[in-house]
């Protein structure tokens, strides 16, 4: 299927649109024997069965060549799956090292293993491997960090491209708190993101963005970061970092800098509604207060919360706070490249946090497929463009096949769409997703 032939789906649709009444943070539709028409990378027209052939004839009426895909009643046409928070160089790792706590692990396992991508061939290897198995899993849209080396960065770019996947790819900032051979000088760090966004954009490839990434408050002087600031004004570029992931992180910010660890982002100028943080775990109400003001959002991430035994963020807050949450998989944080796995996490997560607050409600299997399709679109600032089937939008989707070969069919029954996706969520993998779009091109 090439992204020129126009296509047209019809069969079990679910998407997430915003609530026009904003009485809920969402609405979702799931409907049996819906249309979705796409022409080029755009989806051009949307509805019921029955009123099929008058938009085909409307927007499809000089076309021979249409590819009209009929779904089963067992499989799903979905906006494809945003990963908010993952780090390609850390592939390797994903499954190792959760013996120790977040500062610990960095220097212990991470810096060790990102050290190695100084060799190219290395990293084209990795990287090209990570883009095709989180395509699999069916993230269409990654916000990646990619390696402190820009030469290395680049490769993450040219796999993107090369696969066909939408991204944002960040340049990670690191001057201090690492070891000496793996960190870059406040002058280096500034010239080499600067040169890492020119490269990207001169790619003229529209599914590629450049990302501004300092590590972590940690990770550089207040002067670097204010630089990078001053960095996302001239380019007007997304920022993506981490805040208060751990304990004893954000004791280390308060200590360093005398104040709240968002307020340094903010005094840098690094809050803006095109910033994406993860975690975000101890977030106190005068630092959500402020990036609801700034218009920021978080990256969820809760199979590394777990796995590096940082807390429990409690996502029904964030939502209280009209904070904008996409879910990451943080690897190798986070040991899978799933998206459905960050799903199942996140359920989790908001269950335990239940059982020790009274009148809690814990998020269900519709919360967490907003937040992997366009929740994660709006955290990215990608939502004019991505996350659901508005027509006018980029057409991203996975088709998910309940009843693919392989898989346990024993246990379905007759099930309506939204049973399927409930299905999906809390038993599927990437053996269920038959298909993957971005753009309209078949990527998978
Ligand atoms: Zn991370």
């Amino acid at each position: 299927m090439s992204s020129e032939q126009s296509k047209i789906f019809l069969g079990n649709v679910i998407h997430c649109q915003r609530d026009p009444s904003r009485k809920q943070l969402y609405k979702i539709s799931g409907e049996q024997q819906s249309f979705v028409i796409v022409k080029g990378n755009k989806i051009v027209a949307t509805g019921k069965k029955e009123d099929l052939e008058q938009a085909r004839a409307q927007h499809l009426a000089d076309e021979q060549d249409v590819m009209v895909v009929m779904l089963s009643d067992r499989q799903l046409l979905i906006p494809g799956l945003v990963d908010s928070h993952i780090h390609a160089p850390q592939y390797p790792n994903c499954g190792l090292g959760y013996d120790k706590p977040l500062l610990d692990w960095l220097q212990a396992y991470t810096y060790k293993l990102e050290r190695k991508y100084r060799d190219l061939e290395y990293s084209k290897k990795v990287f090209n491997a990570v883009v095709r198995k989180t395509l699999n899993h069916g993230t269409t849209t990654a916000c990646y960090f990619a390696s402190m080396f820009e030469d290395a960065s680049m490769i993450l770019v040219d796999a993107v491209i090369e696969h066909g996947q939408r991204a944002f790819v960040g340049k990670i900032n690191m001057t201090t708190l690492a070891p000496d051979d793996y960190k870059e000088t406040p002058e280096e760090t500034i010239k080499l993101t600067r040169k890492f966004i020119e490269a990207v954009r001169s790619k003229n490839c529209d599914l590629v963005e450049p990302i501004i990434t300092p590590r972590f408050a940690l990770s550089l002087e207040m002067d670097s970061m204010v630089e990078l600031g001053h960095l996302v004004k001239e380019y007007d570029v997304n920022v993506q970092t981490h805040i208060s992931e751990n304990q004893d992180e954000v004791k280390e910010v308060n200590k360093k800098y005398g104040i709240q660890y968002a307020n340094v982002y903010d005094e840098a100028g690094l809050l803006t509604p095109k910033t994406v943080l993860a975690h975000g775990i101890y977030l106190s109400d005068e630092e959500l207060s402020l990036l609801r003001q700034r218009g920021s959002s978080v990256s969820h991430c809760p199979d590394s919360n777990t796995c590096l035994k940082s807390g429990m963020c409690d996502v029904r807050r964030l939502f209280n706070f009209g904070i904008k949450v996409g879910l990451g998989t943080d690897v190798s944080g986070g040991p899978s490249p799933s998206i459905v796995s960050a799903m199942r996490s996140a359920l989790a997560t908001s269950i335990n946090l239940s059982f020790s607050q009274k009148n809690y409600k814990p998020l269900n299997y519709m919360d967490v497929f907003y937040l992997a399709t366009l929740g994660g679109a709006e955290a990215l600032s990608l939502d004019h463009k991505i996350g659901n089937f508005e027509v006018g939008k980029e057409f991203d989707a996975l088709v998910v096949d309940m009843g693919a070969e392989n898989c346990n069919t024993d246990m379905l029954l007759d099930c309506s769409p939204l049973e399927l996706l409930q299905k999906f969520i809390y038993t599927g993998d990437d053996r269920n997703i038959s298909n993957v779009f971005v753009a309209g091109k078949s990527v998978k």
